[in-house]
């Protein structure tokens, strides 16, 4: 722990910097880094975070006594910095602010009090002194509020309840018959100051302190204890922010933008936050402090005459209206603003990024209270990085860190309309599961999503949970939604893949297929109504909500090549058919990484060939199916390799339990069992005899082919036919065969056996040869530690780290969602498994995989075709590990480049 615990600031000078962050929290820091580049920022000083810790651990008392000298002598220095007022002189009072400021910025986590030190004495020597008592009383009334609120503890806990310091003021309006807070008189404010006091005591029992020591401790504790508050601890939990940071406490000589019509305050970005154009911005208010500008209290003023104009045209304002009645900053403070502008600039360049600051004007004089990198949308984010590295402010590698990569996901769904969404009403909150929004009209099953969509509705299709039964009406909604599952549910997977909206594990929604209602929140929908989801929030809101296309910018293109210059792996894209595999060669796919060859048996006939296969009595039977089916996985294969033109493309054999593939309804067993010439007896009791207790450890994967060695000879076959053919139009083919689910070499052995031989004799057969390769998932632990073995068959490695997730923990991916929440509630873990690659544990599996492999096969290429494949945090360890590529759904792509050009630059 350091010896000095407060820092001091003020008149162009501090004792701390910009890179004390971790110190003096970001507000603290900036603050004293603006005095060091000569920017007018209002003198005090900062009580460092590890005061906070100390708070904590030794208490009230103790951390009081322990800064009290320090404290003391800094708030002298803010009295000379000042010259004049002092602290706790009633005959000429300083006022200060008391704020928190963590590491990072927690927007609005915590409260700051403001006007302190003021009481019934210091009140009337500021009206005297400024000739301006309603600025005097406005201050003492804001103050009392404040302090009463947040250290007193008044401010109510739930929204519903409200604030009784406004409740007051509200009535005092309504006697009055005034609308805006600054038609208060003095005399309204001195009542209410009276008034105020007087709850206050009610509230607590005790007097409004009048001692401004007594005061700053109270509001400086208060900061300590808002560490704690239930909004802050939310906020840490959703932003990943250790409660072991604390935060520090900045105390600040205040300066008054409520002062009269020559004062103002306000918030302003160095560029547009939203669309990242290199537009100064923001907003102000003339007399008015603090959050006014925010709270929406008074209707808020453009910073520049450019925004302005354009706020006008927005809402039907003519110019000269608007001039008259909302002038812009530069217009009505020409002098500030031009200081300001200037100070925008300096900022800007010093820190090398996007600005967002807080600043006012006392008296026509400017001073800044606050600045950091602006938060803005995946949009802005492109752009403004993009647009640095042209203008020389920032280099290659830094623009290419600006993108935090899961924001680029906005670029490439579409999105709701911002202001839209602020008045939609939220009916359920589920898993955000795959981005993007969707609007629809409520459907229960498949079979009717896809007969609605031929009417050209648009639907929602609404399930307890999907299976591959529901693909096609999953294909066909313009959302998913589901009761049931977590972000590696069937539903979850699947939509991501298709760049589908999807909000899966809705718990608290009701569905009653039989009635064909869902009930949220109290309010049952029917089958037909409108709803809409937000897939990048889990939102799901009542009616119809606007959307928008999203756009994808030049700067976007742009920063994608740059990645490309740093990247040391390629990404391919997990991708099931012709038009999957385009979209994601769009998005810079080089290559797939899986190709899943189950998703291509559910159509139409293919699907009935394939249960005739599945339910067949022996051998023959199967093999007449099979038949069937070889032409159309051939043709599918056709299109996936054409559109994959020059690039590898691994497809993995079948791999899920053949149950899936049966029919559960009666009706359709009825219809299946007429087809096939078979009783409906014995088609019900051949679908139940596939039932397994735990079918993802059941028979599926290469047992499958190892059992039923016909399936894998006539997948071989399709592979190596569909090669020939494309090559023969001059397609430059590169097939990789993946066999699943291997924890045995000889698994591996005997499926390498089948498909040679099979690829031999249509050699033979058409008497050209192509190369090609086999290869196998690592997704059973057995395997990871057998790499080395594993290698000796094996081209290549791929990484199949669901399942590998899921058999390392012994979590079922489909019913962990009971109890990860709850497990990262209690700490156990960091985060979802299957969202972010466990490195400590299944990455250990893999790193001994990696290194079993490359001892076997120094050239063995590793790659990993799981979910985490489209994960920043996976795809750095992916880097470390030394994998050649990673593989995601190819809305993933443009992710998966930018992370992996990140690690590689890290
Ligand atoms: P937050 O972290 O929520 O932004 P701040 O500590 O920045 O909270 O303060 C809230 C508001 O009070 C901001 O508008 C800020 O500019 C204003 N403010 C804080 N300190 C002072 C001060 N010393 N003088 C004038 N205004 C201040
Ligand atoms: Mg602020
Ligand atoms: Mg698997």
């Amino acid at each position: 722990m350091s010896t000095k615990n407060v820092y001091s600031f003020g008149n162009k000078t501090a004792e701390g910097d910009g890179k004390m962050r971790d110190l003096l929290g970001g507000k603290g820091a900036n603050l004293a880094e603006m005095n060091l580049i000569g920017i007018p920022v209002p003198p005090g000083f900062t009580i460092t975070t590890e005061m906070c810790n100390e708070y904590y651990r030794i208490g009230q008392d103790a951390v009081v006594q322990l800064i009290k000298p320090e404290v003391e002598a800094a708030m002298k220095q803010v009295e000379d910095a000042v010259a004049g007022p002092k602290f706790g002189d009633n005959t000429n009072p300083l006022l200060v602010s008391v704020r928190s400021g963590a590491r990072a910025s927690m927007p609005g986590m915590m409260d700051t009090i403001l006007n302190l030190g003021l009481n019934d004495a210091a009140v009337e020597t500021l009206a005297a002194k400024s000739g301006n008592p309603r600025f005097a009383w406005d201050s003492y009334r804001r103050f009392v509020q404040m302090y009463g609120d947040v250290v007193l503890g008044m401010k109510p806990v739930s929204k519903e309840d409200e604030d009784p310091f406004e409740v007051i003021i509200h009535k005092a309006k309504h006697d009055k018959g005034i609308v805006n807070d600054t038609d208060l008189t003095t005399e309204d404010l001195r009542e209410l100051v009276v008034k105020f006091k007087a709850a206050v005591k009610e509230n607590t029992g005790k007097d409004f302190p009048t001692d401004p020591w007594e005061q700053l401790w109270g509001a400086v504790m208060a900061v300590f204890d808002s560490w704690m508050n239930e909004r802050a601890i939310l906020y840490r939990k959703l932003n990943k922010i250790p409660a072991e940071w604390g935060t520090a406490v900045n105390v600040q000589a205040m300066v008054f933008g409520n002062m009269g019509n020559n004062s103002a305050t306000g918030v302003a970005f160095t560029r547009d936050a939203s669309t990242g154009e290199d537009l100064f911005n923001g907003e102000y208010l003339i007399n008015a402090q603090g959050e006014d500008v925010v709270a929406g209290i008074r209707t808020p003023q453009q910073i520049t005459i450019e925004g302005s104009r354009r706020w006008a045209a927005l809402q039907n304002i003519s110019e000269d209206v608007r001039k008259e009645q909302y002038p812009s900053l530069e217009e009505a403070m020409p002098a500030a603003y031009a200081e300001l502008n200037e100070i925008q600039q300096k900022l800007e360049n010093h820190s090398a990024d996007m600005q967002d600051i807080e600043f006012t004007i006392q008296d026509g004089k400017l001073w800044l209270l606050q600045t950091r990198n602006g938060k803005r949308t995946g949009a802005a984010m492109v752009r403004i990085a993009n647009e640095m590295l042209k203008e020389g402010m920032i280099d290659e590698k830094t623009a290419l860190l600006r993108i935090e990569p899961q924001k680029l996901d906005e670029l490439l769904h579409p999105i709701f309309d911002p202001k839209a969404v602020k008045s939609a009403k939220v009916m359920a909150k589920g898993l955000p599961a795959s981005p993007g929004a969707a609007t629809g009209r409520i459907v229960f099953f498949a079979d009717d999503a896809e007969e609605w969509a031929e009417k050209r509705e648009k639907v929602i299709l609404v399930r307890i949970e999907t299976s591959p039964e529901d693909l096609r009406g999953m294909h066909v909604a313009q959302g998913i939604l589901t009761a049931r599952g977590g972000m590696t549910s069937h539903a979850a997977v699947v939509a991501r893949g298709m760049g589908k909206c999807c909000v899966s594990g809705a718990g608290e929604i009701k569905i009653d297929y039989k009635a064909r209602t869902i009930t949220m929140r109290g309010t049952t929908y029917n089958e037909g109504d409108w709803i809409s989801l937000n897939g990048s929030t889990g939102d799901v809101y009542d009616g119809k909500v606007n959307t928008k296309d999203a756009e994808v910018s030049g700067d976007f293109a742009e920063i994608m090549t740059l990645a490309d210059k740093y990247t040391k792996m390629d990404v391919r894209t997990n991708a099931d058919t012709p038009n999957d595999a385009r979209v994601a060669r769009g998005f810079g796919a080089k290559g797939i990484g899986l190709c899943r060859t189950e998703h291509m048996f559910f159509e139409g006939v293919r699907i009935k060939a394939m249960r005739e296969m599945i339910l067949s009595k022996d051998e023959a039977g199967r093999r007449e199916a099979l038949k069937k089916l070889l032409p159309m996985q051939r043709g599918d294969f056709e299109g996936i390799f054409e559109a994959m033109d020059g690039f590898g493309v691994t497809i993995r054999l079948l791999d899920p339990p053949l149950h899936e593939f049966v029919p559960h309804q009666l009706a359709t067993q009825k219809e299946l069992a007429t087809e096939m010439g078979l009783t409906l007896d014995e088609v019900v009791a051949a679908c139940n005899s596939l039932e397994e207790f735990n079918p993802m450890l059941g028979h599926r994967g290469c047992r499958l082919g190892n059992t039923y060695p016909e399936i894998t000879e006539m997948q071989a076959r399709a592979i190596i036919e569909a090669a020939l053919n494309v090559q023969e139009k001059g397609i430059d083919v590169h097939p990789e065969i993946m066999v699943p689910l291997v924890g045995v070499i000889e698994e591996l052995k005997l499926q390498a056996q089948i498909i040679n031989e099979t690829a031999e004799k249509v050699f033979a057969e058409r008497g050209k040869r192509i190369a090609y390769k086999i290869g196998t998932m690592i997704e059973v632990p057995r395997a990871a530690v057998t790499a080395g073995k594993i290698a000796e068959v094996a081209e290549f490695f791929s990484f199949g780290t669901n399942d590998l997730t899921q058999m390392t923990f012994g979590y079922s991916r489909d019913d962990a969602g009971k109890f990860l929440k709850v497990y990262q509630d209690l700490g156990i873990l960091k985060n979802d498994p299957f969202e972010v690659l466990d490195q400590e544990g299944v990455g250990g599996l893999m790193r001994q995989a990696v290194a079993g492999g490359r001892a076997t096969k120094p050239e063995l290429k590793v790659g990993i075709c799981g979910e985490h494949g489209g994960e920043p945090s996976s795809v750095e360890f992916c880097h470390t590990l030394g994998m050649n590529y990673v593989s995601c759904s190819p809305f993933r792509v443009p992710i998966a480049r930018i992370a992996a050009a990140q690690a590689a630059v890290r």
